[in-house]
C-alpha cells in the first residue's frame, strides 16, 4: 500500500475541479476540504506477555452536512492521520453521490492486526471505542469495517459502546447478522461494482454476455463482483490475490473457484487456468477491468499498457490522477470509486435503518433496493456527464460536491 499523499492530493484535486465547474466560492471550497473534526489518541493495551504497548488511533470526521459521519476503521501498520483524512473525504462524496443520509469519516489504528492475538485485538478495539465514544453515536458517527477489521471488530465496538450507552446496534454497520447486521451487507460492495459495470457495458453498446472481465483482488469486493458478473452472464476470465493471478480466456469456473476458496484453498488451485502475475492481469485484453485490491495500481508506468475498454474502480483510488489522464487520452472509460464501490455504504445505510426501526429485511429486499440506488447513482452521474462533458469521475464529483455544498448553505452552517 502506498501511503504517501497521492490519495489526499488526488481527492483535493477532484474537489477543486468540481468547485471550479460548479462555480462555488473559495469560502465554500475551504469548508468542503477541511475536516470538521479530527482525533488522534494513544491506545495503551496489555499484551498477552504482560507488557503494555501503546498504539496510535485516529478518526477523521470530514463532513456531516448531510447526516451523521460514516466510514470504516482500518487496522494497518502504515495507518496515519493524513491517509485517514483522505479516506474520510472520499466517504463524504461517496455517501452524497449514493444519496444516503450520511456524511463522511474514516478511522484507523497503526497496527499490523496479524501480529496480535484475538484477545489483544479485542482489548485494542475496546480501548479505541472508549477513547472515541464521545464523538461516536447513532446520530453522530457510525463506523464500519475496512482493511484489517471485520464483523468481529464491529461486535467488540458495539459491546464496548453499549457498556456505556446501553444496547446500541446502530452504532456500527457491518456487524455479524446475529447482532443486527444486515443480510447481503458483506456482498454489497462487490454487487454494486457489478451493477454499475453492467450499466457501463450496455452504454458502451455491448452486453454482459459478450463481455470478458478481469478482476484484481479476489477478496470481499472482488469475489462478490465476480459472482454477480458471472450470474449476469459475463465471462470472468481472470482474478488474482496478493500471491498472483489466474486466467482462462474462455472464462473461469466461478462456482468451482468459490468452493476452493471457501474450503481454505488458493485461487491457484483452480483447474483449467493458467498462472500470471498481478501486473500481467492488469494488462490483459478484456472488456472490463475491475481493480478491487488496493490503491495506486494503475499509474503512469502501466496506464499506456492497459487494454481494457472500461475500468471499474472496485478499490479506493486504484487509478492515480496522472494515470486517469493517460486512460482518458486512450479513450478508456473509468467508472470512479465513489460511484463504483458505494454499494458497501448503501447496504450500511440499510443496516442502520433496520437497526433504528428494529426490523430486519429479507435478502431480496436488500439486493433490490441496493440495485435501485446504485442504478440511480449511475444515472445521475451519466446525466451530468452527458450534459457537461469531461470524465465520469468529474461528473461524479460534481454531483456529490454540489449536493454537499447545497446542504451546507441551506443549514446556514457558515454563519
Ligand atoms: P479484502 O482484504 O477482502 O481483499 C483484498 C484482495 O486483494 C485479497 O484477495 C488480497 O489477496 C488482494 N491483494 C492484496 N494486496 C494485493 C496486491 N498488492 N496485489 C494484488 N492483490 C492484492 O479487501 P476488500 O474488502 O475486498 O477491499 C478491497 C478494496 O476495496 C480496498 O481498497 C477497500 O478499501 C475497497 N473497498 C472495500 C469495501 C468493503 O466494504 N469491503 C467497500 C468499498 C471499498
Amino acid at each position: 500500500m502506498t501511503l504517501d499523499n497521492s490519495m489526499l492530493d488526488g481527492t483535493i484535486a477532484s474537489i477543486d475541479g468540481a468547485v471550479r465547474r460548479l462555480g462555488l466560492e473559495d469560502d465554500m471550497r475551504q469548508v468542503l476540504v477541511e475536516p470538521w473534526r479530527e482525533i488522534q489518541v494513544g491506545l495503551p493495551v496489555r499484551m498477552d506477555d504482560g507488557n503494555i504497548r501503546v498504539f496510535k488511533g485516529y478518526r477523521s470526521q470530514h463532513n456531516a452536512a448531510r447526516g451523521p459521519y460514516k466510514g470504516g476503521i482500518r487496522y494497518h501498520p502504515h495507518a496515519d492521520l493524513e491517509h485517514t483524512r483522505a479516506l474520510g473525504m472520499l466517504m463524504t462524496w461517496k455517501t452524497a453521490l449514493a444519496d444516503v443520509p450520511f456524511g463522511g469519516a474514516k478511522g484507523g489504528v497503526s497496527v499490523d492486526p496479524r501480529e496480535l492475538s484475538t484477545g489483544e485485538l479485542n482489548r485494542l478495539t475496546r480501548r479505541y471505542t472508549l477513547s472515541m465514544h464521545h464523538v461516536l453515536g447513532v446520530n453522530r458517527d457510525i463506523p464500519a469495517p475496512d482493511l484489517g477489521t471485520s464483523a468481529q471488530t464491529m461486535a467488540w465496538i458495539m459491546d464496548a459502546y453499549g457498556s456505556i450507552h446501553g444496547h446500541t446496534p446502530g452504532i456500527v454497520t457491518g456487524k455479524p447478522v446475529e447482532l443486527g447486521g444486515s443480510v447481503g451487507r458483506a456482498e454489497a460492495p462487490g454487487r454494486g461494482v457489478a451493477v454499475v459495470a453492467c450499466r457501463a457495458i450496455v452504454d458502451y453498446g455491448s452486453s454482459p454476455e459478450h463481455s470478458r472481465v478481469a478482476i484484481q483482488g479476489y477478496g470481499a469486493v472482488g469475489s462478490a463482483a465476480a459472482r454477480t458478473m458471472f450470474d449476469r452472464g459475463a465471462n470472468v476470465i481472470a482474478v488474482s490475490d496478493m500471491h498472483g493471478a489466474i486466467v482462462n480466456t474462455s472464462g473461469l469456473d466461478i462456482d468451482q473457484l468459490e468452493r476452493i476458496v471457501a474450503g481454505g484453498g488458493n485461487i491457484s488451485d483452480l483447474a483449467d487456468a493458467d498462472q500470471l502475475t498481478n501486473a500481467e492481469l492488469l494488462e490483459l485484453e478484456c472488456d472490463v477491468l475491475i481493480p478491487a485490491a488496493i490503491e495506486d495500481v494503475i499509474t503512469t508506468s502501466n496506464a499506456s499498457n492497459i487494454r481494457a475498454k472500461i475500468i471499474v474502480e472496485g478499490a479506493n483510488r486504484p487509478v492515480t490522477s496522472e494515470a486517469d489522464q493517460v486512460l482518458s487520452d486512450a479513450n478508456i472509460l473509468v467508472i470512479p470509486d465513489i460511484l463504483a464501490n458505494a454499494g458497501g455504504v448503501v447496504a450500511s445505510y440499510f443496516e442502520w435503518a433496520q437497526n433504528i426501526q428494529v426490523f430486519n429485511w429479507e435478502l431480496d429486499r436488500v439486493n433490490r433496493e441496493l440495485d435501485q440506488m446504485m442504478n440511480r447513482a449511475y444515472e445521475v452521474t451519466k446525466e451530468r456527464k452527458d450534459r457537461n462533458g469531461g470524465s465520469t469521475r468529474d461528473a461524479a464529483f460534481d454531483v456529490a460536491v454540489g449536493r454537499v455544498a447545497r446542504v451546507i448553505k441551506i443549514r446556514g452552517y457558515v454563519g
